[in-house]
């Protein structure tokens, strides 16, 4: 890799560094694992809707492909780098590995501003870069998914624009498509369905009375909103939640059922009347049992970690806690799930998507549910008894359990040739 490396790579690279160590990981194996196996960088035109030919710049990195094929998202930001995409695509080796999914990691992502783009130009964007990256992706060595910036219409794109190369429909390419072309019931839902069986888990490990728990919820989009929905179903006081507008706030629990009406109605949560208005700093020092964050990265930071009155934080997001708000939280025992653990529902359920499409044969809402079970609750287990083991946190445990699993692949395998 590059000598200049971005701060979120170094960081992802420094928390492996740690797992290596008290692993005892041979030096061989930690040069593999800090290295992204395969990159792929394209400069590729495409014709505006004016008719000017612009070129954009799109990424793929493959991580790692020892437990399998690479899996990972394609985000659309005007400010990704090649680093961010090594990073990310580290990141979902270890997420893969958690879940024991038979998947290494990946991540692609193209410099542009979805927003600005007409759909024509988004569809020509997303046709072209996938026919850019058929050298290394297929069903068998490199599947992309939805991430940032793209979803189920984009990934019905990179379907078809693979299918139509090759002659003939290849669901299997990409995951996060519409279900009518071999998307998975449930898939919209599995991240926040998978956060909410971790909220469950760990009341319950900590000893709190499960259901009888309060949360806040920080987001209200796909993830917030299904974890907020799943818990209030579960019989959980869902006490406040927020979204970028601001928050509310009911001591008794909201009628969560309801603000989804509000949301849906008026597009946001601030203004709904079945609570006290409150913004997202007060959510976030909220006096509760569990707080979710689950809106965007970053959120919870040396400044204002000191604040969170949580007992436990379960991350719905990617990265909310950064490197020292993660650090003062944990000494202070609260209890955090990391993201690799807590938000895996999603991958999880694109690997089901994968398997379905495989197969041709599709299965139940119900029945992906209770898979999505049999996976997340093995994976919880796994982890906390890691942290019991080696007395550390879920976070360093999550890590310990990946690192070692893809070394223990990678020597099995061996060093080809
Ligand atoms: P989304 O766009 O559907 O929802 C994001 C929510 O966060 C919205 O309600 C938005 O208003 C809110 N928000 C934005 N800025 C905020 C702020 N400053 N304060 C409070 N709320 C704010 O996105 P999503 O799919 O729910 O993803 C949320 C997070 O979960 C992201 O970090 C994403 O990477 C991660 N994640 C998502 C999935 C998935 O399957 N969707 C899977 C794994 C991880």
């Amino acid at each position: 890799m590059e000598a200049t490396t971005s701060s979120f790579l170094d960081t992802v690279l420094a928390q492996f560094d740690r797992a290596a160590d008290r692993l005892n990981l041979e030096p061989g194996l930690r040069r593999v694992l800090r290295t992204c196996k395969r990159e792929l960088t394209v400069n590729f035109p495409v014709r505006m809707d004016d008719g000017e030919i612009r070129i954009f710049t799109g990424y793929r990195v493959q991580h790692s492909q020892a437990r399998g094929p690479a899996k990972g998202g394609i985000r659309y930001h005007p400010s990704v780098t090649l680093d961010e995409a090594r990073a990310l695509a580290i990141l979902m080796t270890w997420k893969c590995a958690v879940m024991r999914l038979p998947f290494g990691g990946a991540k692609g992502a193209v410099a542009c501003d979805p927003s600005r783009l007409s759909v024509g130009e988004l569809e020509r964007l997303t046709r072209r870069f996938t026919a850019e990256l058929e050298p290394i992706i297929g069903p068998d060595s490199d599947i992309p998914a939805p991430d940032l910036g793209t979803g189920a219409r984009e990934m019905a794109w990179m379907m078809d624009t693979y299918s139509m190369h090759r002659g003939y429909s290849i669901p299997a390419v990409v995951t996060g498509k519409p279900l009518e072309i071999g998307g998975s019931e449930g898939r919209a839902e599995a991240t926040g369905h998978g956060v909410a069986l971790c909220v469950a888990e760990v009341a319950r490990r900590v000893g709190l009375p499960w259901p009888s728990i309060s949360v806040a919820v920080q987001g209200f989009g796909n993830v917030g909103g299904v974890t907020a929905r799943r818990l209030a179903a579960m019989g959980c006081r869902v006490v406040a939640v927020s979204d970028a507008s601001g928050g509310v706030y009911r001591a008794a629990g909201l009628n969560v059922s309801a603000l989804t009406r509000y949301v849906q109605e008026h597009g946001h949560v601030a203004g709904f009347p079945g609570g006290d208005q409150i913004d997202n700093a007060t959510l976030l020092a909220l006096d509760c049992d569990v707080l979710v964050p689950a809106a965007m990265e970053r959120q919870i930071v040396r400044t204002n970690a000191a604040a969170v009155r949580a007992r436990i934080i379960v991350e719905g997001a990617n990265g909310p806690l950064d490197a020292e708000a993660d650090r003062l939280l944990t000494e202070r025992g609260v209890v955090i799930v990391p993201d690799v653990l807590a938000n895996a529902g999603g991958v999880t359920v694109s690997y089901f998507e994968w398997v379905q499409d495989r197969e041709s044969f599709f299965w139940g809402e119900n029945e992906v549910y209770e898979r999505l079970e049999r996976v997340m609750l093995p994976a919880f287990d796994d982890v906390w008894r890691t942290a019991e083991t080696h007395h550390t946190s879920l976070r360093e445990a999550a890590l310990l359990l990946a690192v070692d699993r893809v070394a223990r692949a990678i020597r099995l395998r061996g060093i080809y040739p």
